[in-house]
């Protein structure tokens, strides 16, 4: 069973095809990725909340540091 060009183009064609398809599925996967990203974000200071609770800005804010 030789191999001729043909074959190599037709294999070389499939992978890019597969290529592509890897690189859209990780393109969807980023983009929910990132939107939950920045909705754990404040959205005053725009630093990273940890946990659920407030963040640190509206917690110092008692101590007469701004309103
Ligand atoms: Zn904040």
């Amino acid at each position: 069973m030789p191999v001729t060009a043909c074959d190599v183009i037709v294999k070389i064609v499939t992978l890019f095809l597969v290529f592509m398809a890897v690189l859209a599925m990780f393109g969807r996967l980023r983009f929910p990725g990132q939107k939950r990203l920045a909705a754990a974000r404040c959205a005053r200071c725009g630093r990273f909340r940890m946990g659920r609770g407030p963040c640190d800005c509206g917690k110092t804010t008692g101590k007469g540091k701004g309103r």
